[in-house]
């Protein structure tokens, strides 16, 4: 890990900015394969990746990521099928998300620490929207290793949540977690029982205990989230109405716009939170 003052360096930053973006290259291509078997409950890891086509297996020299696209011009090397330019999309966008991230910790002068939940948390909003966007569905697989995987960060690097020890960084993920599932799931549970329909669903409040597990115990993400994403999805819902004709009944998966909810904390949320509550208070006082 490199000391906070080489951190901050420029040949550093300049250097590690192109370290990580081809590390997000290299997981969005692990994502595609993701966004395409996890809810088709495939196995991500057996299976060597094959043609959907032609099922030939894909060499190792042609599944790299971006260059192998351009290579084959965007064709399966056997049988010269299209391949969908959402392949090399997806890897793109995880590049530059995970580059701003970066940008966003080094800006902010953040720790290094939290880059690694940033990180996780962008990996999460990235395959939550791809995935309930398609399918409806926001699978347990998903949540659940980013839950693992945020634990296991705030134990080992107490600092990615703020803390200074072991023990109170696992608290403090864990309370987030925790806290999160059950204020969420009740909400779940009581507007079922009043609205007899489900205004946040349980892959919704799973989606919650996983940015509660990556964030810690801070109450003003899960808001965030919520509330950014209620706003996105009213103005798409009622874009639907107006210009696709859809009804006010029409299922629309929330997942999407929670996702950009958790996206928009990262870049901006705790300066955003702070200067309207510095607001309120202005007026209140
Ligand atoms: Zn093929």
């Amino acid at each position: 890990m490199p000391s906070l003052e080489s951190f901050f360096n420029q040949d550093w930053i300049v250097f590690s900015s192109i370290v990580i973006f081809l590390f997000g290259l290299c997981l969005g291509s692990f994502f595609n394969v993701c966004i395409w078997r996890i809810p088709r409950r495939e196995s991500v890891i057996s299976n060597p990746s094959h043609c959907p086509n032609c099922q030939s297996q894909i060499k190792w020299y042609d599944n790299i990521p971006v260059f192998s696209y351009l290579l084959l011009m965007g064709k399966c090397r056997a049988c010269k099928i299209k391949i969908s330019p959402r392949y090399i999309m997806v890897e793109l966008i995880t590049a530059v998300f995970f580059l701003i991230d970066y940008l966003r910790v080094v800006n902010s002068e953040q720790s290094f620490p939290t880059l690694i939940i940033y990180l996780l948390a962008t990996s999460l909003v990235i395959l939550t929207f791809l995935i309930d966007i398609k399918h409806k569905i926001i699978p347990d697989k998903i949540n659940y290793t980013i839950i693992v995987l945020a634990l296991i960060t705030a134990f080992s690097l107490p600092e990615s949540v703020g803390r200074n020890s072991h023990i109170s960084g696992l608290e403090n993920s864990l309370l987030g977690f925790i806290v999160s599932v059950l204020l969420l799931g009740s909400f779940s549970f009581i507007g079922k029982k009043l609205f007899r329909k489900d205004i946040l669903g349980w892959g919704d409040v799973k989606y919650l205990g996983a940015v509660g597990a990556c964030f810690g115990l801070i109450p003003a993400v899960w808001f965030f989230t919520l509330f950014i994403g209620a706003i996105f999805g009213l103005i798409f819902g009622v874009a639907l109405i107006l210009f696709r004709g859809k009804n006010i009944y029409s299922e629309l998966p929330f997942g999407p716009f929670l996702a950009i909810g958790t996206y928009l904390w990262i870049l901006c949320g705790p300066e955003l939170t702070e200067g309207y509550f510095s607001i309120i208070s202005s007026f209140a006082f």
